[in-house]
């Protein structure tokens, strides 16, 4: 190997569309490295399909003996104006689930998840990307910090597993996230409680395949459960809104104060994915409020009294039912919540996501109660 190459990685797009395939594509362009990542797009298959299902014909696209196959695949949720090709969401996620290829599959419009009783539908065997999210050039930010995120994964693995054996693949996922980020200790525990689920099928070893394609299987399943459940669900890990919620202050402020998140900067989470918002560790967070609690303190300082003595005065986070103080993060509503308003139903929550819960309204209203 020449010095300074790296292999290149094919994205690989289907997307129907020729203009929206121009939106998404420039401005992803523009956030990767394009030496390292090249973007390749579906345009149609001209008939020449006649040997194949369409199923089978999107695999042989995929698994290009020369190429090896695509790092991430992107997916246009409602690919109905193929002119040339009857190729459809099915047969790509077919494909992408057979070789363990991630999936991210982005929607132009409301469509189905307008509906909010599919908005938390279990799906954890792809990456989904809403509308809500803004635009292309979000979508394109999106996409990058994804297809970075699996790169790092995937990289990762594959020095890891130079020289073990491809049983060490099967260690619970807290081993891996280890490796990848500073995790607190205390926060091992948890991460191993949120759900493994479904997906680990999606890394067994294949019969006929070898230690990369093992490598491959268990980033992909490693990626989805850190977006899907690591990352969605408030607990180990905290977004913008649920850290204010958690230290008690004002969401508004502490998204745009920087020298409010200047004082927390030490806990923020730098792992895979970290690109595709901003996120910080619980435990982390805790920890400075416990290091700058003195002895006129009763019990660990709040974070308002912590920021007061550093000289800012900051408002406290307001509950969706429009009272002082929250602590939790509804999942549906991606606002603050107290426990009170609030209920947290086994079956939508991952055991470890201890801030994650519903508005009890909003809840009630999902149920039809
Ligand atoms: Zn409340």
């Amino acid at each position: 190997m020449t010095e300074g190459h790296t292999m290149e990685h094919r994205i690989y797009i289907f997307e129907d569309n020729e203009s929206n395939l121009k939106d998404l594509k420039s401005p992803l362009e523009s956030h990767i490295d394009t030496e390292r990542f090249r973007i390749e797009e579906f345009l149609g298959d001209d008939g020449n399909q006649s040997e194949f299902d369409d199923t089978e014909y999107v695999k042989e696209l995929l698994a290009d003996e020369d190429e090896g196959y695509p790092l991430l695949v992107i997916l246009d949720a409602e690919l109905n104006e193929y002119q040339s090709s009857t190729v459809r969401r099915a047969d790509v996620r077919e494909a992408c689930s057979e070789f363990g290829i991630p999936l991210c599959v982005y929607h132009r419009d409301d469509g189905e998840y307008a509906d909010p009783d599919s908005v938390k539908e279990s799906d954890d065997q792809i990456i989904r990307l809403l509308p809500r999210n803004g635009g292309h050039e979000q979508m394109a930010l999106k996409c990058a910090a994804l297809i970075k995120g699996f790169d790092k994964i995937r990289t990762h693995l594959t020095e890891r597993m130079a020289e073990a054996s491809p049983e060490e693949l099967f260690e619970p996922p807290s081993e891996f996230i280890k490796e990848l980020d500073n995790v607190p200790i205390s926060s091992k525990p948890d991460i191993d409680k949120y759900s493994w689920g479904q997906s680990e099928s999606l890394s067994l070893l294949k019969e006929n395949e070898g230690k990369e394609d093992a490598i491959r299987r268990k980033a992909t399943v490693l990626g989805y459960w850190m977006v899907n459940q690591l990352l969605e669900y408030p607990g180990v890990l905290v977004n913008e809104i649920a850290a204010a919620s958690y230290l008690g202050i004002d969401v508004e402020e502490f998204s745009t104060n920087n020298e409010i998140r200047s004082r927390f900067e030490d806990a923020r989470y730098k792992g895979p994915f970290s690109e595709v918002g901003d996120y910080w560790w619980t435990a982390e967070l805790d920890n400075i409020l416990a290091m700058n609690t003195t002895v006129e303190d009763d019990g660990t300082v709040t974070t308002i009294d912590f920021l007061s003595r550093e000289g800012i005065e900051v408002d406290s986070v307001m509950c969706v039912e429009e009272h002082e103080g929250a602590g939790y993060y509804c999942i549906l509503e991606n606002v603050p919540v107290c426990e009170e308003h609030s209920v947290s139903p086994e079956a939508w929550i991952p055991a470890g996501a201890s801030l994650s819960r519903l508005r009890e309204e909003a809840w009630m209203k999902l149920k039809g109660w």
